[in-house]
């Protein structure tokens, strides 16, 4: 069982007098059971080197471009940061300890499937994935014509609507390892409640 304070005058003690309450630092609080707490939040981060290439795969989709993003695996960014955000949240570890890049068989790896295997992990923990939000910071491509493109791919891996899909881009505003096209970076935030 959970419990959440609310602090509140004398006039809205009497109207919660059944509630607990106590004095902190000469203000009146109330301690109210709300029930159980069962969701978890978790973030994630990831960054890729931009080298000689002509396409790119972000958050599934594969995009033509004049670079590649160089990684282990397909070097997806955005389902990477994914990926840790969504361990974070059931604390089942990080990305490094269930795909090492030591492991020849994540070699060129979709990064999809390494979604999938850890939609089923967390599904397996006896959690519901709620709602995702994730930031690409690439100066190149534009990724807005293709959000909605990425946030149903993502959504179909996850199980979920594409409304509870976020994908948002920002430019690296020309400086930086992100303006000058050195690199792609993606940040990600996940949301599970526990369903037993
Ligand atoms: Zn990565």
């Amino acid at each position: 069982m959970g419990c959440t304070l609310f602090y509140c005058g004398c006039e809205a003690l009497l109207r919660v007098v059944e509630k607990r309450v106590f004095l902190y630092n000469t203000r009146v609080f109330i301690w109210e059971e709300f029930g159980t707490n069962n969701f978890r939040i978790g973030i994630g981060h990831d960054t890729h080197r931009l080298g000689p290439g002509s396409s790119l795969r972000l958050g599934g989709v594969n995009l033509p471009h004049d670079r590649s993003l160089i990684g282990h695996s397909d070097a997806d960014v955005l389902l990477h940061a994914l990926i840790d955000a969504l361990l974070g949240a059931a604390a089942l570890g990080d990305i490094g300890q269930i795909f090492p890049n030591t492991d020849i068989k994540n070699a060129d790896r979709n990064s999809v499937e390494m979604l999938q295997e850890v939609v089923n992990q967390v599904h397996q923990a006896e959690y519901r994935i709620v709602n995702v939000d994730c930031i690409l910071f690439a100066e190149r491509p534009k990724i807005a014509p293709v959000a909605l493109e990425i946030r149903r791919s993502i959504a179909a891996v996850l199980s979920v609507l594409p409304e509870a899909v976020g994908v948002k881009a920002k430019t690296g505003e020309g400086v930086g390892p992100v303006g000058r096209e050195e690199a792609i970076s993606a940040q990600a935030v996940a949301l599970l409640e526990k369903i037993s």
